[in-house]
């Protein structure tokens, strides 16, 4: 079976690299109907902290990226990385280094002076007097030969041993290195593909090397490239919002979200739009772009909207109640969430938005919006609205249509325009110059409501 796995360091949010590097690999594991693992890197206890953890889970569950195993913490996994550094020292694969800090720094300022890359120069590796209480553990890599794997993304891949030095596995407080405990999760969790950036590549060579000496099998490799900001530059929090969750906070969809990051370096023909079904029928990691890719805010708003007019309005209502919550907007009295959608998901990019200009629905709005009281009520347009409210409270059903006829009616008796009575109303009631039509809007107001509404603009 197919397993593969999603290997954040806890140092920070999850963003958007990193969740693009988790889609994928897990949409490999779905679409072989296989097994996706989480696994936390944490050996790094100074930068490794709780929230980055906390933040991680709850952005890979925002997106729906559930795993079906973990999520595994590497720091609750020492005795494992432990026994094969026993092993591998038992076995003369790996061996002890004594030389100490001082020869070492010596060595690679020879190196650097020669012009050399600086690298161990294998002191003790067949050095059978070398001995000492402080001692760092090395992996014994290959001399000659060189390793080769066919990366799904960029094709062939092949370093030479000879640019490879013997890897410290152990540090000298007997704690295992980076490189060594991934190469011995993967081989335990059973990963079978390994999905994850490039800046992983030089790794790559190293671990192959280390599986293979413990007899290991080598899994698959992709290496996904960088995102960029839309000048170019590596994505960072000057291109705006870079976490998962706060794509979340901001009002975006998951789904719009999970579509972006999808098509972020890979393509299917000419296609924008794919569900998460479709995404796990079509998407193929071969078909990954190699060059970076760009990331395009408009883009993303473009998707967030047509979910928002396309997904189911209860599934939709679930995210908007979120950002009601965030808000502080008591949705419990007046109109339902899914009648609101389809109302306000043309006129607004996000959910966020959605809520901060549906205020008017639930409670009574602070503010006049100055600019379209400004144009619109003041000097209070105090003849429309007067009438206006009289036809209005006079109505018996309280519907789009009943309203409409009484703002007719309205203009009518009056000789002006629809605009003349419909603006200052408008502002009258939601506070703003800006709303859906203004009979389906009223109607989704309590009768009482307007009226009160419009008294207060009158006073
Ligand atoms: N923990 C690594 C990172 O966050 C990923 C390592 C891997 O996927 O092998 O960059």
């Amino acid at each position: 079976t197919v397993v593969t796995r999603f290997a954040p360091s806890p140092t920070g949010y999850l963003h958007v690299g990193g969740a693009r590097t988790a889609l994928y690999s897990w949409l490999v594991a779905k679409a072989a109907g296989g097994k996706f693992v989480l696994r936390i890197e944490d050996t790094d206890r100074e930068r490794s902290t709780q929230p980055a953890i906390d933040a991680i889970l709850e952005g890979m569950e925002w997106l729906g990226l559930t795993w079906d195993e973990g999520p595994y913490y590497q720091t609750k996994r020492f005795d494992r990385y432990e026994h094969y550094i026993q092993q591998l020292l038992n076995e003369d694969k790996a061996y002890k280094c004594y030389c100490s800090p001082e020869r070492l720094e010596a060595m690679r300022e020879e190196q650097m002076a020669r012009g050399e890359k600086p690298r161990y120069d294998g002191h003790c590796r067949d050095n059978p007097q070398a001995s000492g209480d402080r001692y760092v553990v090395r992996f014994r890599n290959p001399q000659t030969g060189s390793v080769a794997f066919h990366d799904h993304i960029r094709g062939p891949i092949e370093f030479a041993n000879s640019e490879l030095d013997d890897l410290i596995i152990a540090r000298s407080d007997g704690t295992p290195t980076y490189n060594f405990c991934v190469v011995i999760d993967d081989w335990e969790m059973n990963i079978t593909h390994v999905v994850r950036g490039e800046d992983h590549i030089n790794n790559t060579p190293r671990q192959i090397n280390i599986l293979t000496a413990l007899g290991a099998p080598v899994p698959e490799y992709a290496h996904v490239s960088m995102i960029l900001g839309d000048d170019g530059k590596k994505l960072s929090k000057r291109h705006g919002a870079v976490s998962v969750v706060q794509y979340r906070d901001d009002g975006y969809l998951p789904e719009a979200v999970l579509n972006y990051l999808v098509r972020l370096g890979w393509s299917h023909g000419d296609q924008e739009i794919f569900s998460v079904d479709e995404m796990i029928q079509l998407f193929k990691l071969d078909n990954v772009n190699k060059a970076a890719s760009a990331f395009n805010t408009d883009k993303l708003n473009w998707l967030n909207q047509h979910y928002m007019k396309s997904l189911p309005a209860a599934q939709v209502a679930t995210h908007l109640q979120w950002h009601f919550t965030d808000q502080g907007i008591d949705s419990s009295q007046g109109p339902a969430l899914e009648q609101l959608i389809p109302l306000m998901a043309d006129r607004v990019k996000t959910l966020k938005e959605m809520a901060q200009q549906s205020r008017y629905f639930y409670e009574e709005y602070q503010d006049f919006d100055e600019a379209a009281a400004k144009k619109h009520l003041r000097p209070v347009a105090q003849e429309p609205l007067a009438a206006a409210q009289k036809n209005l409270a006079a109505l018996t059903e309280w519907t789009p249509a009943t309203i409409q006829a009484a703002i007719q009616q309205t203009a009518d008796e009056l000789e002006v325009g629809m605009g003349k009575v419909g603006m200052p109303l408008r502002v009258a009631v939601t506070g703003s110059g800006n709303s859906p039509s203004l009979d389906v809007t009223l109607a989704l107001i309590p009768q009482a409501q307007v009226v009160r509404r419009i008294d207060r603009a009158l006073s």
